[in-house]
């Protein structure tokens, strides 16, 4: 038997099969080692094998696996707190994964609508360029071709503003649109960061015309561009936000926090999920909570940050025939590839050369590390990234 068993074919997935990881690296069938520069598609912030999530997960497991939402459970109340206390909004439903969180928040948008006697308006207004996930709600809102082709017919009531038009956005919402949902930064159309401006006028587009505006922040929260949520570093407060991959540093877990606004629509029936909240993932999420506390990860985030951007800028023009200019914030790095170049063949020979990097959509190679990276770490993934462009395209 494999590791390459009988699954469905939904990924491209590597010629590698990894069986360990500890801090920033993951060990390979083989006992290769990989330096992780996508920790799991911006999943993994304390690294692999992190000694806190481990014992957190085996102290949950000793004491409670699954009860089930019909009693309150721990530890998910405390951790419905500490978001709660963190983001400054009023409510928490825990779901197990991103998809899950975004159907969560179209559904609390339209339920909202639905209790204010406005039950014309339920559309969704998503962004060009949007990545909301797979599920047929979350998929509705993905503006990709690809990922929607042939999975028609999807739900109605959704639209897209053109991402970062601020006058777009005042145009398009109207007593018809129940929310407006962005990413503060597009990860899967290429590592687009929102600009600030643009999420001020759908604030106050919201605000004007009676609509909720919900960010997604599945991939660039949980501190991935610095601060706890990324709605804190653009300083727009969104009415709902949605959390998923990082939370837990790996263990399934989703979270749809709202504000005043919203977080009342729900009712006994409306939603729910039997995992959603469990003990292990909730147990794991609070144990990273915690640790992200004691390194004081906002600190060194925006500080690797620099040094990555300016080590990714440099390398981008020593190869500025194959690289474009790097984008990004935080730990979330694009590095749109020229064509006839391929990211693809650059992510290959990168992993040859012992460095995991994603790709993202128009050919962009993309770059999202632990948090807790260190500078050599940084040093030396760029160098060997460097290496695989010389050796693929020198
Ligand atoms: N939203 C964003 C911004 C994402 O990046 C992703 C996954 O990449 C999702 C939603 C979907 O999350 P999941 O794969 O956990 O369903």
């Amino acid at each position: 038997m494999s590791a390459r068993g009988p699954l469905m074919n939904t990924y491209n997935r590597a010629p590698i099969t990894i069986v360990s990881g500890h801090g920033c690296t993951l060990v390979d069938s083989e006992g290769r080692q990989y330096l992780d520069f996508i920790a799991g598609i911006a999943v993994c912030a304390l690294g692999h094998a992190h000694p806190a999530i481990a014992q957190a997960v085996e102290d949950q497991a000793r004491r409670l696996v699954h009860a089930s939402n019909l009693y309150a459970q721990e530890p998910s109340g405390t951790l419905a707190h500490e978001l709660v206390r963190r983001s400054g909004m009023n409510a928490a439903f825990f779901c197990n994964s991103g998809s899950e969180a975004n159907e969560a928040a179209i559904k609390l948008a339209r339920k909202w609508a639905f209790r204010r006697n406005e039950p014309r308006r339920t559309t969704i207004l998503a962004c060009t360029g949007s990545f909301h996930g797979r599920t047929l709600g979350a998929l509705a809102a993905t503006d990709n071709a690809r990922y929607r082709e042939g999975f028609a017919p999807l739900p109605a009531g959704f639209a897209f503003v053109r991402f970062n038009d601020a006058a777009d956005v005042h145009r398009k919402v109207d007593d018809r649109v129940a929310a407006v949902l962005v990413e503060p930064v597009q990860g899967e159309s290429g590592v687009h960061p929102a600009e600030a401006e643009f999420l001020r006028a759908a604030r106050a587009a919201c605000d004007e015309r009676g609509a909720l505006l919900i960010f997604d922040e599945i991939q660039c929260g949980m501190g991935r561009i610095g601060p706890l949520f990324a709605f804190q570093r653009f300083g727009v407060r969104p009415d709902v936000l949605t959390m998923a991959k990082a939370l837990a540093n790996g263990l399934p877990i989703g979270v749809m926090l709202a504000g005043d606004r919203a977080a009342g629509a729900f009712e006994p029936g409306d939603h729910g999920s039997t995992f959603g909240g469990s003990p292990v993932p909730a147990a794991a999420a609070l144990a990273h909570l915690r640790v992200r506390d004691e390194l004081d990860l906002e600190t060194r985030v925006l500080e690797r940050s620099s040094l990555l951007f300016e080590k990714l800028r440099d390398l981008a023009a020593r190869h500025a025939s194959v690289l474009g200019a790097p984008r990004g914030i935080g730990l979330l790095a694009g590095i749109p590839v020229n064509d006839p170049c391929d990211a693809k063949a650059i992510q290959a020979a990168a992993r040859e050369r012992g460095l995991l990097l994603g790709t993202a959509g128009g050919n962009t190679l993309r770059i999202a590390p632990p948090l807790i990276v260190s500078e050599e770490e940084v040093a030396r993934g760029v160098a060997l990234l460097d290496e695989a462009i010389s050796a693929t395209f020198g």
